[in-house]
């Protein structure tokens, strides 16, 4: 090869090898602006992201707001105007039950089932938020599975229940993958719900059928109340109705 032929062969070989770079810069260059593209695109999702969860937080912040105290029991219907005062969220439990729960209620206990899940506690919402109907439908349930004596100790009639506020929750447990769902059941675990109402205080819920031998204990029925209220409550041993009554 002479020395002319030579130079045209590094000359050549110089150009395949530049416009490979080239290429491959450009192949670079396309990545880059693919790249950036999906980044903005997902800049933009989550911008929209957040302005959705911030109109949501405007629209809950517009909405009166409810009276986490609210008193409802065996002496105390729920409003009539109660129900479309609040917002519901709602869930799917691991039985395939629809749940609903008024969504502050839903948000505390989804952090305290997180904390839960830390210590090796699995709960689930076996009942939220009931309408009228479905309290009369749970007090047939238990009359034909337990008896009329025991649907009356266990299920209030319809209007009086708690659960009508959306603020009480009954839990379910999933003990070694074994899930704990009739209350018969749910009694098994006194050393699980020991490690569950620990922590409502912090979550600001209450117990409100507690082991203290006045009322039949429900150990799966919470109610939420706020932090405040919560604690004092369960520091004081007191029930929300004294609480509310001497809050005026
Ligand atoms: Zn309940």
């Amino acid at each position: 090869m002479g020395m002319n032929n030579y130079r045209k062969l590094l000359a050549c070989l110089l150009a395949v090898v530049m416009s490979m770079s080239l290429l491959a810069a450009c192949g670079s260059k396309k990545d880059n602006d693919q790249e950036s593209a999906e980044e903005s695109a997902a800049a933009q999702e989550q911008t929209e992201a957040s302005e959705k969860e911030a109109d949501e937080e405007e629209r809950e912040a517009e909405r009166p707001e409810i009276d986490y105290l609210i008193v409802v029991n065996s002496n105390n219907p729920v409003p009539s105007d109660w129900e479309e005062k609040i917002t519901l969220s709602y869930t799917c439990n691991s039985v395939g039950d629809d749940v609903y729960a008024e969504t502050r209620t839903y948000k505390a206990y989804l952090e305290m089932k997180d904390e839960l899940e830390k210590q090796g506690v699995h709960v689930e919402l076996d009942s939220g938020f009931r309408s009228l109907a479905a309290q009369q439908q749970i007090i047939d349930d238990f009359t034909e599975k337990y008896g009329a004596s025991y649907a009356r100790t266990y299920a209030t009639a319809p209007g009086y229940s708690e659960h009508h506020t959306g603020l009480a929750l009954d839990l379910y447990l999933i003990v070694d993958g074994v899930t704990a769902y009739e209350n018969e059941d749910l009694m098994k675990y006194p050393e699980v719900w020991e490690k569950i109402h620990a922590l409502l205080p912090d979550y600001g819920f209450i117990l409100s059928y507690p082991n203290n031998g006045k009322t039949t204990y429900e150990p799966w029925h919470i109610r939420y109340v706020g932090k405040e209220a919560a604690k004092e409550i369960t520091e004081r041993g007191i029930t929300l109705e004294a609480y509310v009554a001497e809050k005026g």
